[in-house]
């Protein structure tokens, strides 16, 4: 069965006979594996679609088990991310998260969106790149289904003011809780909650990523947030140790 759809490129690696693997996220089907003989470095049309970040077309053959890819052609090149070494870790960086994330044949139209929206915006943006990724991950997280609690306390349920965020509990807590947690707890996942993070993890939900082209966090309030959201990832979605996370702060 021939089948097309929009997708992006999220990973490809060498086969045999000069074939690749290729992990696809495509509009239609959510994430896909699929063989391929088209190479980037092939003439033709087809070939540009296979550069990383690239949003393109592609038409896939389906057989029971498999997809082949058997044409594609490039709808959109994010050139400017290939040219400059930091846009490309943190897009690099973005690609492997959203693997990790999604299950195989499961359409997420919206976060396939969204993946555009970033590459859009990193494109563009001309300086904190940490601010934008951990945005596109919060929003990915909601999504997802997989996103912390933050409306209520995540061990009793209370609607009090959360005092600090358990990485094991999967999101914000309240004093009481906190006060209550058990000794031998791992307190490097339990966070104090300051200068409103959960407002603003609440913020980056709500509002679409391009509203926050903008909007640049200070270190102090920054560096605290990365920490838990790569924290809840690695603790609940197994999402640690990126490849591409090195080479980000
Ligand atoms: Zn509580």
């Amino acid at each position: 069965m021939y089948i097309d759809t929009e997708g992006i490129i999220l990973k490809q690696t060498k086969a045999t006979n000069g074939r690749r693997m290729i992990v696809l996220f495509s509009k239609k089907y959510g994430k896909i594996s699929a063989g391929t003989g088209i190479t980037e470095k092939g003439k033709g049309k087809s070939a540009l679609a296979m550069r990383p970040f690239t949003f393109g077309r592609y038409e896939l053959y389906k057989s029971r088990y498999n997809y082949n890819i058997n044409n594609a052609e490039a709808i959109r090149s994010f050139y400017a991310i290939g040219e400059d070494i930091d846009k490309y870790m943190y897009a690099s960086y973005a690609l492997e998260f959203t693997d990790k994330l999604l299950e195989e044949d499961k359409a997420s139209p919206r976060f396939f969106e969204l993946l555009i929206e970033y590459f859009d915006l990193m494109s563009e943006r001309k300086k904190d790149y940490d601010t934008l990724l951990l945005a596109f991950q919060v929003k990915s997280l909601f999504l997802m289904g997989v996103m912390p609690i933050l409306d209520s306390c995540a061990i009793c349920g209370c609607d009090a003011d959360p005092v600090a965020f358990s990485v094991p509990d999967g999101g914000a807590i309240c004093a009481e809780c906190r006060n209550n947690l058990p000794e031998d707890v791992n307190v490097s996942l339990i966070f104090n909650l300051n200068f409103g993070i959960v407002n603003i993890l609440k913020f980056f939900v709500k509002n679409p990523l391009r509203s926050l082209e903008k909007i640049t966090l200070e270190e102090s309030i920054r560096n605290p947030l990365i920490r838990i959201i790569r924290e809840y990832c690695k603790y609940h979605m197994d999402i640690g140790n990126l490849k591409s996370e090195i080479f980000l702060k």
